[in-house]
């Protein structure tokens, strides 16, 4: 059966690779983020390749109108969301004594409370509907922490909480919530703070890769944005249909230690 899918931030890195995912089974997609317009236009074309529709939103998850616009948008496009995906998330490294007050509050607004505004626009009909399926794309730093990312941290352990509460909430409604807690996947986010970790502790970027990242990831290797994007398609599946108010790591060990 066709649904339809928002994954937030979805123009680059997970989040592109879900929404794959979600359009090579044929389901309908609404795309989110920022990026070159032309590039954005031709991942949205790239979606609709087996016959589903793929439409494109921009909406600033820090802005909550925004995201009543994308959500708005999606049901008038599409009828309602069935699988909401909220990935879109900002990593900033610093001391806690330097943490850029704006960064701060930015990281709150994206990589938390954006997940609240969409789950409590999505829910009415889901409830409605006694069907649906909340993934949000947590974070190894959902359970455990590293020094130098305070907001991530802190907003990815919101998000657990989160996803516990609403999926007690939504447990007899049909609707099941869940996380995905990934260890380190090579995007561009990761790319990005490659260069602030080795200035926050005096060591060369190929050091980073070795002795920080892949340091506590015991498999040695980084997961794959195309292994993250299966987890969130067996969420979404019937077979996962009990599985609720949890979290499944895909981190290569990492938390098992
Ligand atoms: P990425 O930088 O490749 O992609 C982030 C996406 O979010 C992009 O599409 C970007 O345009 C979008 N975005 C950023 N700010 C936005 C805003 N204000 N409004 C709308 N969209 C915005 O990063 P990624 O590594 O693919 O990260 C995706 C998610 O996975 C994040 O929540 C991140 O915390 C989480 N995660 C990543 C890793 C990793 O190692 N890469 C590990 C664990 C969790």
């Amino acid at each position: 059966m066709k649904r339809t899918v928002v994954v937030t931030g979805s123009t680059s890195g997970i989040g592109l690779a879900i929404a794959r995912a979600f359009a090579a089974q044929g389901d309908n997609i609404v795309i989110n983020g920022f990026g070159d317009a032309s590039e954005i236009e031709a991942i949205r074309q790239s979606l609709e390749v087996t016959g589903s529709r793929a439409i494109y939103h921009g909406a600033d998850m820090s802005k909550p109108e925004e995201i009543e616009d994308l959500m708005a948008t999606a049901a008038r496009e599409f009828g309602m969301v069935d699988v909401l995906v909220n990935n879109a998330g900002i990593q900033h490294v610093s001391a806690v004594e330097d943490f850029p007050t704006e960064k701060w509050d930015q990281i709150l607004a994206i990589n938390l409370s954006s997940s609240f505004h969409t789950i409590r626009l999505a829910v009415p009909a889901m409830k409605e509907k006694k069907a649906g399926r909340i993934i949000n794309v947590a974070s190894a730093h959902g359970l455990i922490a590293s020094p130098f990312k305070s907001a991530y941290v802190a907003a990815k352990h919101g998000i657990m909480g989160l996803t516990k509460s609403v999926a007690l909430e939504l447990a007899e409604c049909g609707v099941t919530v869940n996380a995905i807690c990934p260890g380190y996947v090579l995007t561009p986010l990761v790319e990005k703070q490659i260069p602030d970790t080795a200035r926050a502790r005096g060591i060369s970027e190929a050091q980073v890769k070795s002795d920080v990242m892949l340091k506590f990831q015991p498999t040695k290797e980084f997961v794959a944005v195309e292994d993250v994007a299966a987890v969130a398609i067996f969420l979404a599946s019937d077979a996962a249909r009990q599985i609720t108010g949890t979290h499944i790591s895909i981190d290569g060990g990492w938390t098992a230690q």
